[in-house]
C-alpha cells in the first residue's frame, strides 16, 4: 500500500515539473517575440518637442535601489529613447514629449516640464 502511495506522489512530482517547465519555455518564447521600437520613430524632435520629461532619481526606483527593477518608462516609451540603466537616462533629441512615461511611472517619479523657446 505505501509503495503505492509513493509511486503516485512519485508520479504527480513528474507531471507537475513537466508543465511548470513547459510553461516558463512557452512564457520565455513569448517574451522572445516581443519588440521594441526602433529609437527615434518619429525622428530628431531636438527642436520641435515642446514638454520634456525629468526623472526624480530620489523617487525613481532603480535609482533608488541600485536594482535593475521598475523601467515601465523604457517598456513604454514608443520612441525607445529611455535607457535600462540605473538610472534610467533619456535621449532628449528623439523623445517626442508625448508623456506616456509619466503616465506609467508607479511612483510619479516623471514630470514633463515645458521646454523653452527664445
Ligand atoms: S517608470 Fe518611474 S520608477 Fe520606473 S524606472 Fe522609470 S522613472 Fe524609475
Ligand atoms: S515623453 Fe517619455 S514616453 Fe514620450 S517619447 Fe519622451 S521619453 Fe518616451
Amino acid at each position: 500500500m505505501l509503495k503505492a502511495i509513493n509511486f503516485y506522489i512519485n508520479l504527480y512530482s513528474l507531471i507537475y515539473v513537466k508543465t511548470m517547465t513547459d510553461t516558463k519555455k512557452d512564457y520565455q518564447k513569448i517574451l522572445g517575440s516581443v519588440q521594441k521600437p526602433v529609437k527615434g520613430e518619429a525622428g530628431k524632435t531636438g527642436t520641435w518637442s515642446s514638454k520634456k520629461p525629468i526623472i526624480d532619481l530620489d523617487k525613481c526606483i532603480p535609482a533608488k535601489s541600485g536594482k535593475l527593477s521598475c523601467f515601465n518608462c523604457w517598456l513604454y516609451c514608443p520612441e525607445a529613447v529611455v535607457s535600462r540603466t540605473i538610472p534610467p537616462e533619456i535621449d532628449f533629441e528623439y523623445c517626442k514629449g508625448c508623456g506616456i512615461c509619466m503616465e506609467e511611472c508607479p511612483v510619479k517619479a516623471i514630470t514633463m516640464e515645458e521646454v523653452k523657446t527664445e
